[in-house]
């Protein structure tokens, strides 16, 4: 199975938020209701949202101090954790390279850190839209993310989970078939282990 990190496993919008507001004085927002919410919600400009990655790119430690979203902190730990190490597990995401660690590194350390995993496998990509082709590579029975033209754009031989957000309205093509739009992550893992029951449970 496969994990998206950011929107569906970390809080990188509360933490990219304070960043903004600390560079730019703008408000905290709830939660964000477009994809593009630093200029569609809070007004800054495509220069000033570049310039804050290019902080986060510099500090060593972003990736590895974000909080969970609260859709992942409603599962037990151990859970996810025995969920993770029962299963193939890959965590795919396109957050940028970092100058000082790895995201590679930071990122499962930050898994190991929250979750007490045990070697996850991280696999960062350039662009969003490379997901598409590794899915199909790595042969995945269930992925999820929170990106919408992501889950579009799963190949048919994935089962494609959307974490429905406010910022991931719009038609599912292919809905009930082959993708799928959850409320919670509670819904996802209940499907991975529905569709591919594991030794005696204890
Ligand atoms: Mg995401």
């Amino acid at each position: 199975m496969g994990w998206d990190l950011d929107g569906v496993l970390a809080d990188f919008f509360s933490a990219f938020n304070q960043l903004l507001a600390h560079m730019y004085g703008v408000r905290l927002l709830d939660k964000p209701r477009v994809w593009d919410w630093p200029q569609h919600e809070l007004g800054l400009t495509n220069a000033q949202v570049r310039r804050a990655w290019d902080e986060v790119k510099k500090m060593p430690s972003w990736w590895t101090s974000l909080t969970k979203t609260k859709e992942i902190a409603e599962i037990p730990t151990d859970a996810f954790a025995r969920l993770c190490h029962e299963h193939e597990t890959y965590f795919i995401t396109s957050r940028p390279q970092a100058l000082h660690m790895t995201t590679q590194m930071q990122s499962a350390s930050w898994l190991a850190t929250r979750f007490g995993l045990k070697c996850p496998s991280v696999i960062i990509v350039n662009n969003p839209r490379d997901k598409t082709a590794l899915l199909s590579a790595l042969s995945l029975d269930f992925y999820i993310d929170d990106l919408l033209s992501t889950v579009q754009e799963a190949p048919a031989s994935v089962k494609a989970y959307l974490l429905d957000k406010p910022y991931n309205q719009g038609p599912l093509f292919g809905e009930g078939v082959t993708k799928f739009r959850v409320k919670s992550i509670a819904e996802y893992i209940k499907a991975v282990q529905d569709a591919e029951p594991r030794y005696d449970r204890h």
